[in-house]
């Protein structure tokens, strides 16, 4: 496959089939199943590129930074291809800080997000000399504060107000609702701006919200971002000027090619940049924090099916993921696309309907369910849109050694995390003394 030039902004897709094969870039994937093994998350460079390139080119010409959001998929090499292709992050843990650093990302273009950053986060993202803090309470205020004044630094400061809008996407995932546990209350904001503005430890910088994850239009994003701007006009009446607006992230991928068409990334950018221009904020550098958008796409779960069974009111096809390797399905009732990668062009035994579930004591460990299966044991199947909170939400439930990982790169496929291994497993345990 060229490198495509991709006018109408549609996403690349990381993964075609070719002759009935599932190939990602110019790899078939049964051969990635082949050499490094199930479960096995894949990567596409390109398509991952490419979709940080759109947010690019949709913010080209004005003052802005693309935080990616790490949470979607904190894998070294994926944080490492956006860091060199000059990304921002978006954090929310110490963890993540460390992860950006040893990727090569810059500090100075990372914000930390999150309700329950503890002093010692904080200390070490003081130190780091992180962009921003997007602060969520008026206690974390304060503890940035005293954090602050104990290391002789003042922080850069940014209220992440809850604009209550209703996003229409699972509840799990809304975090703009009034009753969410996420932001300052709108009706707070003008208050805790000016206890920071006074606060010599604190540097008021900008103004951020994210309203949840997988919304698939633009109206609450740009409702969202005029209860912002109506607030950054307020301070200003106060004579407290921010320097950035930072939308969030929150864009939803197109789970199936039947079902919702959310807005492409150039349409979703679009949206903002026109309220942010109609109300004159224009000079204002816009910060954005995609996760799913940027990762979702350009990842693949392959899985071996272990056998097939028949229960009394339906059919099975046991595979060795399960919800430890992939969380979407269990937490948030899911729909994934899940196709066997080598198509079977006469079925053994014709198809059937069937649930693909895992091996884990769990009812709730299902992966897909009621799909037209055709499959024998040891074909390998692959879940699409799983780039993006799936290996970074994996446990080691019913201790499961977690999957590798791996990022291909046209003909090349590079292993970017190994398998896990049983020694792995018990790291830092020990038993207590007779
Ligand atoms: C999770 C998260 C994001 C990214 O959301 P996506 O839906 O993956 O784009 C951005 N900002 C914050 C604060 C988040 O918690």
């Amino acid at each position: 496959m060229s490198r495509q030039t991709n006018p109408a902004e549609v996403p690349l897709a990381a993964f075609v089939r070719r002759s009935g094969a599932l190939y990602c870039e110019d790899v078939p994937l049964q051969e990635l199943a082949q050499r490094f093994g199930t479960p096995l998350y894949v990567y596409s460079r390109r398509a991952i590129l490419d979709a940080y390139g759109q947010y690019q080119r949709a913010l080209s010409g004005r003052a802005s930074l693309i935080c990616y959001a790490v949470k979607a998929n904190s894998n070294l090499g994926v944080l490492n291809l956006l860091a060199r292709a000059g990304s921002g992050f978006d954090i929310v843990s110490g963890g993540e800080l460390a992860r950006v650093l040893a990727a090569g990302g810059a500090a100075e273009c990372t914000v930390f997000s999150g309700v329950g950053k503890t002093e010692q986060e904080i200390e070490r993202a003081l130190r780091a000399q992180i962009m921003c803090f997007n602060v969520e309470s008026d206690f974390e205020l304060q503890t940035i504060s005293t954090v602050a004044a104990r290391l002789r630094r003042r922080a850069p400061v940014s209220l992440r107000v809850n604009p209550q809008i209703d996003p229409g996407t699972h509840p799990y995932i809304a975090t703009g609702l009034k009753s969410s546990k996420f932001g300052v209350a709108y009706e707070q904001a003008i208050e805790l701006y000016r206890r920071a503005a006074a606060d010599p430890h604190l540097e008021v910088i900008g103004i951020d919200c994210h309203i949840g994850s997988q919304i698939a239009q633009a109206a609450p994003f740009e409702q969202a971002a005029d209860r912002l701007l109506d607030l950054v006009e307020r301070l200003e009446h106060q004579r407290i000027g921010l320097h950035h607006l930072d939308f969030g992230g929150g864009l939803a991928i197109a789970y199936r090619s039947d079902g919702e068409a959310p807005p492409t990334i150039a349409e979703w950018v679009g949206a903002i940049v026109r309220r942010v221009d109609a109300r004159g904020h224009g000079g204002k550098t816009l910060l954005v924090e995609p996760g799913r958008s940027v990762v979702g796409p350009a990842g693949a779960l392959l899985m071996q099916v272990i056998g097939w069974k028949q229960g009394a009111a339906g059919a099975f096809a046991v595979v060795d993921a399960a919800m430890n390797d992939q969380m979407r399905p269990a937490l948030y009732d899911a729909w994934m696309d899940v196709q066997p990668v080598v198509a079977r062009s006469e079925p053994p035994r014709g198809f059937a309907i069937a649930d693909v579930v895992g091996p884990i004591c769990e009812s709730g460990d299902w992966l897909a369910r009621g799909r037209m299966l055709s499959v024998e044991a040891g074909d390998v199947l692959a879940m699409l849109g799983a780039g993006a909170y799936g290996m970074s939400m994996a446990s080691n439930y019913n201790s499961r050694l977690r999957a590798a990982e791996v990022i291909v790169d046209g003909s090349q496929a590079y292993c970017v995390r190994r398998r896990e291994r049983v020694e792995d497993l018990m790291v830092g345990e020990s038993i207590v003394p007779d």
